[in-house]
């Protein structure tokens, strides 16, 4: 599938711009390499691969940070591609670590259509089917091994992989990684790497524990940021409702009882414990919910997921990173129980509705301790979100002396009359719960 990626992300730095305007050839690709790209139908490289693929092929460590639709599997698979095509050993000589079969499966078909004008061989190896096709790839002795982390620390004890050889070590996803409790693997798998090799660092986000898992394992890293474009779709009606912490959960089972337009719902906690806890209450008030976060198993997630689309979950509350892969259309709500603390999280949470021309709606609770968050978000989206109130509301939060925005943001108030505070969010709509 080829997509205009390149008009999709917003470039960062001056620089960056204009390594866009390069051509896959002009990154140091070989001609095969360039072919595949044309046969993908590619017409540049994007951000990320521009940034990424001269530093890989020069064999400099590289820490990206870089979201899914950013074409970041080419910036790894192109590049590990031509390096291991120089030689010709049978052995193991890339690994790439990635969190979840999909992914893997992803990347095994991206490597499949990159490499196909060459002579490089490729094994992908994950969990939670049978290992005996994967055993016979291993037989063929790949020089490239797409892997989970479960299934390899597996086939590795049954002495059918090893990593010894690896020169070139792609981390991908690692924060999602992190999320979903594979921190123990991801250490006891470099562990067995060779000290001397080269490692290709890739997460959507940068919290503390990222970072301090990158510093053990690169040396001298490049780093590079793509950040996704941020636009907000003008089909979404945003708000915000101030509200205390104590009371997020009556306000919004409240929404839920009185609103019956709201038929699709998708609720944003920052923690799993919080989605858990969100979720059960809302189960015990008769609303059908499930939870979605990095501590359910594959099993638990396809499930909650199914119920969701097939409309036998009316609310789905979810993590930001589980929810990453969610893509289900015809969502008519999404909530921000928790305001992000990375304002780009509020627009890919928000962009889950309002789909495809569609119209949707994104209320944000947002408690004392959460303005400078949402102060972060109108910067970034160049907006005043309205705010709304609410009887659940157990302090008047002083929303009138809020200072004015800054001269660059639009006052969304100040639009047309449709794109005012829905009436169903005026004052004193909600029952009259208190915190
Ligand atoms: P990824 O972020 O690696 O999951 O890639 C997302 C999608 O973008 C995939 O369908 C790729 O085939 C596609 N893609 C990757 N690189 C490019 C590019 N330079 N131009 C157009 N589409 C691309």
């Amino acid at each position: 599938m080829s997509i205009d990626i390149a008009a999709q992300v917003a470039v960062p730095t001056q620089e960056a711009r204009q390594v866009c305007a390069l051509s896959f050839a002009d990154l140091g690709l070989a001609p095969p390499l360039v072919r595949a790209t044309l046969d993908e139908s590619y017409s540049s490289p994007s951000p990320v691969q521009s940034e990424v693929v001269p530093h890989a092929l020069a064999g400099r460590d590289v820490l990206a940070c870089a979201q899914t639709g950013t074409g970041k599997t080419a910036a790894f698979v192109l590049p590990i591609l031509q390096m291991l095509s120089k030689t010709n050993e049978a052995t193991i000589r890339a690994l790439v670590l990635t969190p979840t079969r999909e992914l893997a499966a992803q990347i095994k078909e991206r490597a499949d259509a990159y490499g196909r004008h060459l002579n490089v061989g490729h094994a992908v190896i994950y969990g939670g089917v049978s290992q005996y096709r994967q055993e016979k790839a291993l037989r063929e002795r790949p020089s490239l091994l797409i892997a989970t982390p479960g299934r390899l620390l597996d086939l590795i004890g049954q002495r059918l992989v090893s990593l010894r050889d690896v020169t070139h070590f792609v981390l991908d996803e690692a924060d999602r990684m992190l999320d979903m409790g594979f921190i123990h693997d991801v250490r006891r798998i470099v562990a067995m790497l060779p000290q001397n090799r080269q490692t290709l660092f890739f997460s959507a986000t940068m919290a503390p524990e990222v970072v301090k898992l990158a510093s053990t394992l690169l040396k001298n890293p490049v780093r590079v940021s793509i950040t996704p474009a941020v636009t907000t779709a003008p089909t979404i009606d945003q708000s915000v409702i101030f509200v205390t912490k104590p009371a997020k959960k009556a306000l919004l089972q409240s929404i839920l009882e009185e609103d019956a337009t709201a038929e699709r719902v998708l609720v944003f906690t920052r923690t799993k414990v919080g989605a858990n806890r969100l979720s059960e209450r809302l189960e015990r008030a008769g609303i059908r919910t499930a939870a979605i976060h990095g501590n359910k198993t594959q099993g638990a997630r396809e499930r909650a997921l199914a119920g969701f689309k097939n409309g036998l979950t009316r609310v789905l509350v979810a993590t930001d990173i589980a929810a990453r892969g969610i893509d289900v259309d015809g969502v008519s709500l999404v909530v921000n129980f928790d305001i992000p603390n990375e304002p780009e999280s509020y627009v890919h949470r928000i962009g889950r509705t309002g789909r495809a021309g569609a119209s949707g709606r994104a209320i944000s609770f947002c408690d004392p301790d959460e303005r400078s968050f949402l102060a972060d978000i109108e910067r970034l989206i160049k907006t005043r979100i309205p705010s709304t109130k609410s009887d659940i509301v157990a302090e008047p939060l002083a929303i009138a002396s809020q200072p004015p925005p800054p001269a660059p943001l639009r006052d969304a108030t100040a639009k047309p009359e449709q794109q005012r505070m829905p009436r169903r969010f005026r004052p004193r709509r909600y029952r009259g719960v208190r915190a």
